[in-house]
């Protein structure tokens, strides 16, 4: 891999650009200059490559490489030339779940809500999922999954407070894949922030070259932005607004986030029925699904 010795156009891709801009924070441990090497943090970084998870994934420059590549004299960081480039180059879409097809319709009366807990930024590193199914004004099941991902670094225990170890020897997702899918296929699914949750299943189906298969989507976070009763709030965190609605929640477990989304929009239903919703398919919805 050289990415650095010659022009490489590779360098004005949007996310490179956001790269090189992060890589003007760090700091060095240390440079070997004769062996083109260094360190940062606890990562080894050479100008072919990093032990960092971003490279080891992407496997184009990371944020260190860059900040080796300038410190060695093999690549110019200008803040300001970096921020015109930034804003002449478009962002790529990073929705994975990218629907075609809108409905809106009255919220439907049997759906199952979904919520992800991820390791670390990355979709595909589902570490716990909840389930929730709804039926008429009632929550029927609830479903509670421990995933070990593809990756070793949690940098979201903070958030939810899963470890690798905690989630070593639980299944991968493609491994529970038969069993979430009978939830997920030809259902209507919803979830709190759905772009998070739809795009956390795509693409980590995607990782496992499973296919995805037909489902619609809806977002109970947008109907309680809609909802008039609950705009006085101060924001529309799922956290506030169980509480202003009184229902016990562990907020980021996955199981509780799904089951207190539920009761959130059981909520808005229940004393706004005419409420609608935005009704999200990536391929065209069958007439006579349930
Ligand atoms: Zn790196």
């Amino acid at each position: 891999m050289k990415f650095f010795s010659a022009k490489n156009f590779l360098h004005e891709e949007h996310e490179q650009l956001e790269r090189q801009k992060k890589s003007l924070g760090l700091k060095m441990n240390s440079v070997d200059r004769e062996n083109l090497s260094g360190t940062i943090k606890n990562y080894f970084v050479t100008l072919d490559g990093c032990t960092c998870v971003d490279f080891q994934r992407r496997l184009k420059p990371c944020k260190h490489m860059y900040r080796l590549a300038f410190e060695l004299g093999a690549f110019d960081l200008d803040a300001e030339k970096i921020d015109a480039l930034l804003v002449a180059t478009p962002k790529p879409v990073n929705a994975f779940y990218t629907p075609k097809y809108f409905l809106r319709a009255p919220v439907p009366k049997n759906f199952v809500v979904i919520d992800f807990e991820t390791a670390n930024d990355f979709k595909d590193s589902i570490c716990q999922m909840g389930i929730a199914v709804i039926e008429g004004d009632s929550i029927i099941a609830r479903e509670n999954f421990f995933i070990r991902p593809p990756y070793k670094n949690f940098t979201n225990t903070k958030i939810h407070g899963i470890t690798f170890d905690d989630v070593k020897k639980s299944p991968t997702f493609a491994e529970l894949w038969p069993e979430i899918k009978i939830f997920v296929a030809g259902k209507i699914v919803a979830a709190y922030n759905v772009p998070f949750d739809m795009s956390c299943l795509v693409s980590t189906l995607k990782f496992y070259k499973l296919p995805v298969p037909n489902f619609s989507a809806f977002d109970i976070l947008e109907n309680v932005r809609e909802c008039r009763a609950l705009s006085r709030l101060a924001n529309r965190r799922l956290i506030t607004v169980a509480q202003e609605l009184g229902f016990a929640h562990d907020a980021h477990d996955a199981l509780s986030d799904a089951v207190v989304a539920a009761q959130v929009q059981l909520w808005i239903t229940k004393n706004f029925p005419q409420t609608e919703t935005l009704i999200l398919s990536a391929r065209k919805p069958s007439a006579n699904r349930k």
